[in-house]
């Protein structure tokens, strides 16, 4: 019998529950027809990466030699891309971040997992907010951490702030914050970060150490409201920023992203410093060249984020008319509704019967609701309303 770690054989054995759902609607497709089945298990962007992508991309293979291209970039990131990125944030956000505050990644989960390796030590703590994007545990247990998650506030899935601070303790290294928010949609409004922050200020200074705020924000761009997202790094000089093009821009396969390690924070030089030796470490040597590259160029697009705002208002409008509950959900693209009974799975099951295909809440930490994925053709929306009629009637709702 060979000898392997069996937490890397149970990673890699068992299956989410996204990728469970995801893999019975492909199935289902194959035996009924795609169009028959309407699958909402899965956050792969169904909006086409701008014209200017492709654009970029022809031009760069057209005109860049080779060699560089396609060759390894400094570990931190070509410079000239950091810089661009820079400008773009000091223009947004009136900051003053320079190209060596930044560590360019593979996506989002790229730069978690470097930031995480950086804080980790053992013992550590990391709390975040349930409902939860389900890999941070797999990234805060491989950097030596353990997850520690606030349930949710379920009225309106901003921070319970009583649950909050009975979770902190000397341990907690750092919190994990994202908004908009996989799965339920909602953004932090400025009055909860600008608490979030105080909040971590005054335990910083009781325990005597940083508490670190790792703010995820790969749905940055994706929001409907017309009040501006607060730039979190503005309310808690600590934060650090992970960043991805993944959603924004519909290039998750193309793995690029960032950390952004803000100059204001407490050693900011040798936390970036750590964030470095862990993308070394963890064996990330450097983002994807080519498209570091297509980011700087892009910088300040998104794709068209017109259809997703049709989407969420077709879909929510409907679901709370067949009387479905379900909180604000102000950007990302994900509605997160009760489901009727406590019982998450059993109404996923039941939704299968029509080959409606969503995930139980269960999965983000929170029973009790189920996540729609609603980053899809508009014209399955429309295809699945009925559906989710017929099972709002099964349960009496309507
Ligand atoms: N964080 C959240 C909340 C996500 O939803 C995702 C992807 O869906 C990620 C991180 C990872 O994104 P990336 O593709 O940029 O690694």
């Amino acid at each position: 019998m060979i000898q392997l770690s069996q937490r890397m054989v149970a990673l890699g054995t068992a299956r989410s529950e996204i990728r469970e759902a995801f893999a019975f609607a492909q199935a289902r497709a194959a035996e009924v027809g795609a169009e028959n089945v309407d699958d909402f298990s899965i956050g792969n962007p169904s909006v086409p990466a701008p014209e200017t992508v492709a654009q970029a991309v022809r031009e760069l293979v057209d005109s860049v030699d080779p060699i560089k291209l396609h060759g390894y970039t400094p570990a931190q990131g070509d410079g000239e891309v950091r810089q661009a990125l820079a400008e773009d944030l000091n223009r947004r956000h009136g900051t003053a971040y320079g190209p060596d505050d930044f560590y360019l990644t593979a996506g989002a989960a790229g730069a978690l997992c470097c930031v995480l390796s950086a804080l980790g030590c053992p013992g550590d703590q990391f709390v975040t907010f349930a409902p939860y994007f389900p890999e941070y545990k797999v990234f805060v247990e491989s950097a030596g951490g353990e997850l520690v998650a606030v349930p949710a506030d379920l009225a309106d899935f901003q921070i319970d702030f009583d649950a909050f601070t009975a979770a902190l303790n000397p341990q907690v290294k750092g919190v994990i914050i994202n908004s908009p928010n996989n799965p339920t949609g909602v953004v932090y409004s400025e009055a909860t970060i600008r608490r979030l922050g105080q909040t971590l200020a005054e335990k910083s200074q009781e325990y005597g150490h940083p508490i670190w705020l790792i703010s995820d924000e790969p749905y940055r761009e994706i929001v409907y409201q017309d009040t501006p997202l607060p730039w979190v790094p503005d309310y808690y000089a600590n934060t650090l920023v992970c960043y991805s093009y993944s959603k924004s821009l519909s290039l998750p396969g193309q793995r690029i992203g960032y950390v952004l390690v803000p100059p204001q924070a407490q050693e900011a030089k040798l936390v970036y410093a750590a964030v470095c030796g862990a993308g070394r470490a963890l064996g990330y040597v450097c983002a994807p060249s080519l498209f570091q590259l297509v980011a700087a160029r892009c910088v300040g697009q998104t794709s068209d984020m017109a259809v997703y705002r049709r989407n969420r208002d077709l879909l929510l409008d409907a679901l709370r008319e067949m009387g479905y509950t379900c909180a604000q959900p102000d950007g990302a693209f994900y509605l997160f509704p009760r489901t009727p009974e406590p019982d998450a799975g059993a109404f996923c099951q039941r939704a299968r019967k029509y080959d409606l295909v969503l995930v139980p809440g269960d999965s983000f930490g929170c029973p009790g609701h189920v996540r729609i994925s609603y980053c899809v053709p508009t014209e399955q929306i429309q295809r699945a309303l009925p559906k989710f009629r017929a099972l709002a009637r099964e349960y009496g709702l309507c």
